[in-house]
């Protein structure tokens, strides 16, 4: 055979030999595939894998042969003769793995024939694609661990898993027995502290948990923040000082970092005879050290986004998300202790104002605040979040004892009394606090405690209130309501009942107003009250206010042509806050006036003075395109709101309604219509008409008319009529009974 024969040959045989052996999964198989097809190759009936006195494969032996006592008489030459026992004479010939474990592969042929130059040549490159197999095996497995260890981490696995993936990987990638992963004590950074472990039993990790930073292999690493590897006895009892006396003899730690600071160790250790760690098993350690420190970051930012996820970014309070959760957990909890939690839910009562006058940003400056001062009022297991806008709720955790939420209550609205400083002013603010109570899963205390914080807003504000079931049942009417009313118009179930306006000298009707009544299928007939405020809440106010419109001025219309011409008689409507704001307004007082051929001059609109005042300079606005349609304008409800009298001149009106509470009044043994008379002079002198609302008593039409007031409606005259009964009063023609006597 020639040499270049030789080399092709080999050549060949190294291929099929680098894809046997990496065709195998685990390492054991390929050992022992490399060893037979060595064997074959170099025509040899025996070989060995050895490395550090231990046999890792052999074929050839006889059964019961002590391989490894056998092969220790080998010499390290690379080609000789010996005797092999119960095999006799053999030529052996050798090469070294080059492995840095000192591993040999060899092949032994029976009897005296020793192997050619090119024979041991070829048997060296076979070591060397086994090593280089190996090595990559090897890899293979460290990435295979990396990779798993990477998944746990992108699958938002905790913590704690991917810290046990990373000491197991540890133990498995260098075939030690012990694995620990220690970090840093945040608190006390000349201490570290086990945080993972594998092959420690419990009471030693108890003993073992705490340890001083620059103790041991783990603790230099991290003091000097490089791999430390220890081997042989001696200094790995150095390295392991708590392990002293326990066999020890070999260990590596390389540091941990979080956002490239070092802030702990992985350590591995082995009793493992002559350890030595190779540069692929180094590497291997270093690489999850690595996985363990991009598992510490992504936690520390998985962290930093569940913060954000669960926590209010304008006041760093516990967000909703957060208060549902730790409510969960506190009801289960509640449940077990039988001691029930409180929920408070917290609405400001003027923090609109206050975001209107002094911007968003004394707002936002009111509102962190306003957390500030809540989180001062509550104990350290308690939960302050802010849902959002001007609304707090605040978890209790265990309230024991009678009235201890409300005493809570109260500690709060206390804390907020005193003014705050907000953008270099005193503001005041004052808060509405509903309390709700849960004892078991099934409660909602949130939804309680916000129906109370509406109860305690509707019965006066800066005040508490604790939910009573009463209130769910209200709550839950209004609801079915709301989806009634999306029909009532549809159905035809909406009418109008007419209260007639009275000359309180002479009884003639004046004019008469349009009120409307819902005739609910179940409920009855329903007042108003009951039913223009949810219409004002949801988006059916517009359409409500356009059929009474229109059904007013056909029946005013209706009851005009019966008219004499001559006579003064019109209609009035009410208006709410939602419809006055709305575009279409204008268009539909003229479609309705259109559509009805009434005069517009004969119809006015009611507008309460609360309303007015709310948007002042938009209101101007609106009114003034109304009186361009040639109607009357009413103030209603007179003397309840804060109007100034400098606005009430900039309005474009024409008659101002007294309200029944001024009326009230002016008779009787207490009377007192001072303010009555304030209102009618006014009226007067801004030469507008005045209607004095809810007469009920004679007294007070006779006072009213000496106090200057011409003009009244009330229950004294009539109740609100019925369409027929309005028209018979109306054809009559005759005023009402009871002034017609006084005034003959
Ligand atoms: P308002 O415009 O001030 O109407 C007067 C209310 O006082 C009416 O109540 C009337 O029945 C009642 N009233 C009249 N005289 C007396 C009296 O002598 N004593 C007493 N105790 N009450 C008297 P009603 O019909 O229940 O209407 C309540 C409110 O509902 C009205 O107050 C008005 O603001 C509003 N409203 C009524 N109809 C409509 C409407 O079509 N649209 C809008 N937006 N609001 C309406
Ligand atoms: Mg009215
Ligand atoms: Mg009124």
């Amino acid at each position: 055979m020639t040499l270049r024969a030789a080399e092709s040959w080999s050549t060949q045989q190294l291929a099929d030999f680098l894809a046997l052996v990496s065709s195998f999964a685990d390492e054991a198989s390929a050992l022992r595939g490399a060893i037979e097809r060595a064997a074959e190759a170099l025509d040899a009936e025996v070989g060995a894998i050895v490395r550090g006195g231990e046999v890792l494969a052999s074929i050839g032996f006889p059964a019961g042969t002590d391989v490894a006592a056998a092969l220790a008489r080998v010499a390290t030459a690379e080609s000789s003769c010996t005797d092999l026992p119960r095999l006799g004479r053999c030529s052996v010939v050798a090469a070294d793995l080059e492995d840095d474990d000192r591993g040999r592969l060899l092949v032994a042929r029976l009897g005296e024939a020793t192997f050619s130059r090119e024979e041991a040549d070829l048997l060296r490159s076979m070591a060397r694609v086994l090593t280089l197999t190996r090595r990559m095996l090897q890899r293979q497995a460290v990435l295979e661990r990396l990779s798993g260890i990477q998944r746990l981490i992108v699958s938002r696995a905790t913590r704690r898993e991917v810290l046990d993936a990373v000491v197991q990987g540890a133990c498995g990638l260098t075939g030690d027995e012990v694995a620990a992963l220690r970090l840093v004590d945040p608190l006390d950074r000349s201490s570290m502290v086990v945080v993972a472990s594998k092959g420690i039993g419990p009471q030693r990790l108890e003993e073992i948990r705490r340890e001083r930073v620059g103790q041991g292999a783990g603790g230099r690493a991290i003091a000097e923040d490089t791999l430390v590897v220890m081997e042989g006895h001696a200094d790995a009892q150095d390295a392991l000082p708590e392990y002293a006396g326990r066999g020890f003899e070999g260990a590596m730690a390389a540091p941990v970092r979080e956002d490239g600071v070092v802030v702990g160790s992985l350590v591995v250790a082995t009793r493992r005879r002559a350890r030595t760690y190779a540069p692929a098993e180094r590497d291997a350690l270093l690489a999850l050290a690595e996985s363990a420190s991009l598992a510490l970051t992504d936690a520390k930012t998985v962290d930093d986004a569940l913060h954000q996820a669960f926590h209010d970014s304008l006041t760093g309070l516990p967000n909703r998300a957060l208060l549902v959760d730790r409510l969960d957990q506190g009801l289960k909890r509640a449940q077990r202790s039988r001691v029930p939690l409180a929920v408070l839910f917290l609405d400001l009562d003027r923090f609109k104002m206050v975001n209107d006058s002094l911007g968003h940003a004394a707002g936002d400056e009111l509102l962190v605040s306003v957390a500030r001062r809540l989180s001062a009022c509550i104990r350290p297991g308690d939960t302050a979040a802010r849902f959002g806008g001007d609304e707090f709720a605040i978890l209790l955790e265990d309230v024991a004892g009678d009235g201890a939420a409300e005493r809570a209550a109260m500690r709060i609205l206390y804390a907020l009394e005193a003014p705050f400083q907000v953008s270099g002013r005193e503001v005041f603010v004052s808060a509405s606090i509903g309390i709700a109570l849960g004892h078991n899963l099934a409660d909602d205390p949130i939804r309680d405690a916000d129906l109370a914080m509406y109860r305690a807003k509707a019965t006066g504000k800066g005040r508490y209130e604790v939910f009573e079931p009463r209130m769910h049942a209200a709550v839950m009417e209004r609801v079915e309501l709301e989806a009634d009313l999306q029909h009532a118009v549809e159905r035809d179930e909406l009418l109008l009942h007419y209260q007639p306006m009275v000359d309180l000298a002479s009884g003639e009707i004046h004019a008469v107003e349009a009120l409307v009544r819902w005739a609910h299928p179940e409920r009855g007939l329903l007042p108003p009250e009951s039913f223009i405020p949810l219409a004002e809440d949801t988006h059916l106010m517009p359409q409500l206010g356009r059929w009474v419109l229109e059904q007013a001025c056909r029946q005013a219309a209706r009851w005009l042509r019966n008219r004499p011409a001559d006579l003064q008689f019109g209609v009035t409507v009410n208006l709410s806050g939602r419809q006055l704001q709305s575009p279409g307004l204008l268009e539909d007082v003229h479609a309705a006036l259109a559509r009805a051929g009434l005069p517009p001059g004969r119809l006015a609109l009611e507008i309460t003075e609360t309303v007015l005042m709310s948007d002042i300079e938009a209101t101007i606005g609106k009114l003034k395109e109304l009186k361009q349609l040639g109607v009357a304008l009413a103030v209603d409800d007179f003397g309840t709101g804060y109007s100034s009298l400098q606005y009430l001149r900039r309005f474009p009106i024409d008659i101002l309604k007294i309200d029944k509470a001024f009326v009230d009044d002016i008779d009787g043994p207490d009377a007192d219509s001072t303010l009555a008379r304030a209102i009618i002079d006014l009226g007067e002198s801004f030469h507008l008409e005045v209607v004095a609302e809810g007469i009920e008593r004679e007294a007070q039409r006779v006072r009213l008319l000496e106090l200057g007031c011409d003009l009244g409606q009330g229950f004294h005259f009539t109740r609100p009529l019925e369409r027929p009964e309005m028209d018979a009063l109306l054809a009559g023609r005759r005023p009402f009974a009871a002034i017609q006597a006084r005034v003959a």
